[in-house]
């Protein structure tokens, strides 16, 4: 479960929250969650490490777009449903 604390970005490089609006769905959902539990939420950044109510919605919600897109790729979702 170490996967949250990443280390704080380089010097000289912005947060990925800077390129905002040309991203996919899957990116910005990602984002979100990233941006949500390492920059805006004390309870997520806290020692205890647990994700709050809010980080585990915004991260379902990115495993949906991620399969979403998946599906779409794979040609298996189609908007008429067929
Ligand atoms: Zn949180």
């Amino acid at each position: 479960m170490d996967e949250r604390k990443d280390p704080a970005p380089a010097a000289g490089r912005r947060p990925t929250v800077a390129v905002a609006g040309r991203l996919s769905p899957v990116q910005e959902a990602w984002q979100r969650y990233v941006h949500h539990s390492l920059h805006q939420c004390v309870v997520c950044r806290s020692a205890d490490g647990s994700p709050c109510d809010t980080a585990e919605g915004l991260y379902r919600a990115y495993q949906e777009t991620a399969a979403d897109a998946a599906d779409q790729l794979a040609g298996r979702a189609s908007p008429q449903g067929q």
